[in-house]
């Protein structure tokens, strides 16, 4: 890291706002809109701006509530901006593996564009080929690829959802702008050294991890257990967090912080691209054990604290892990290190 790098750093380290709720209010969007008064805005009247969401899998209950997305794109709209929201393709079976069902899966999920106020995109493409390989600096990547949004963005508003991860300990802002950008190719990079091992003695023999397995690699025959085949494995981890009895773990073929590694410096690169016309929100409410991937039961671990602006990815998600605390991610992930995406972020200049 550069001497100028550094100083851009401490400033933005300091630029945090926060806006925390009242947990017994209906209504948090009082709150957002708080914030967004106190924000810098990141765009200018006519240009367009990629608000960059989790509009949630289909079936899962957790994801952030259209009504806070509405209030962002309101907010852009009484700027003169030209707002549109965007999330990309997902590796695993279920509501988001092609663009026509992540949109039908948004729809589903509240997310309308005559509701927003906007356009609705999935940012990689109909096809999943709307992509483009990007310079990485880091030990695993030399470039990475992520969804094409860079040259007819004029500015981007990353809004996360801050929760449990069952492989990086929490995900916020780091992860949105990594997974949340990433190709389907990049996301099975990312994901290649995660694999499941069963755990016997717990395995009912359900047949559910057969059941959602995307590429065939879970077999099962009736009243046997499981078997995975670890060369058609994706890595997806669709079966280790949809196991109703915690049967499965994670088999790291490496490092287990290599994930994080590389969940680092894909949102490192991404950063690279959109850093001085970007703001970054974490909305740290309704926080779950997993992210918004799981269609399953999804326990809340923490109290709602509110939303966290800022203009760095890991000086807003240190902001917010400092407000939500460590210590319900620490239980719920036992062994999982929390830190790495931070040390890792400074160790590679992000
Ligand atoms: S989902 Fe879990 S309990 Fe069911 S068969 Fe697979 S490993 Fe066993
Ligand atoms: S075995 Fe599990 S992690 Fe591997 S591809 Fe199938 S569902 Fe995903």
């Amino acid at each position: 890291m550069n001497q100028n790098n550094n100083a851009n750093h401490e400033i933005k380290m300091k630029d945090i706002l926060y806006s925390p709720v009242d947990q017994s209010a209906a209504d948090y969007v009082p709150a957002l809109r708080s914030l967004l008064e106190k924000m810098t805005c990141p765009s200018s009247a006519g240009e367009r701006v990629g608000i960059k969401v989790h509009w949630g899998e289909r079936g899962n209950r957790s994801f952030l509530s259209p009504a806070y997305v509405r209030e962002i794109v309101q907010w852009q709209l009484g700027r003169g901006a030209k707002p549109y929201v965007f999330d990309t393709t997902v590796l695993y079976s279920g509501g988001r593996r092609t663009a026509a069902e992540s949109l039908r899966t948004a729809r589903e999920n509240g997310y309308d564009e005559n509701y927003l106020g906007c356009e609705i995109i999935v940012a990689d493409g109909s096809d999943g080929r709307s992509v483009t390989d990007i310079t990485a600096h880091g030990n695993h990547f030399a470039t990475v690829q992520v969804a094409d949004v860079f040259k007819d963005t004029d500015a981007f508003i990353i809004f996360s959802h801050f929760k449990g991860h069952m492989a990086a300990s929490f995900g916020g802002a780091i992860k949105n702008l990594s997974m949340g950008f990433a190709s389907r190719a990049q996301k099975q990079r990312m994901h290649a050294d995660v694999h499941p091992e069963l755990i016997k003695k717990s395995c009912i023999k359900c047949g559910l991890c057969s059941e959602v397995c995307p590429t065939g690699a879970t077999r099962q025959d009736p009243e046997e257990y499981p078997e995975f085949d670890l060369e058609m494995c994706i890595g997806c981890a669709q079966c280790i967090g949809l196991c109703p009895e915690v049967a499965l773990r994670i088999l790291w073929e490496t490092d287990d912080l290599v994930f994080q590694e590389k969940l680092v410096e894909t949102a490192a690169a991404v950063w690279k691209m959109i850093a001085g016309k970007t703001i970054l929100i974490n909305a740290c409410i309704r926080i779950t054990a997993e992210c918004d991937c799981w269609p399953g039961h999804n326990p809340v671990i923490a109290p709602d604290y509110g939303f966290v602006g800022g203009y760095h990815p890991l000086s807003i998600d240190e902001a917010s892990l400092e407000r939500v605390g460590k210590e319900p991610f620490e239980k719920t992930h036992p062994g999982v290190n929390w830190d790495r995406q931070f040390t890792y972020a400074r160790q590679i200049g992000m």
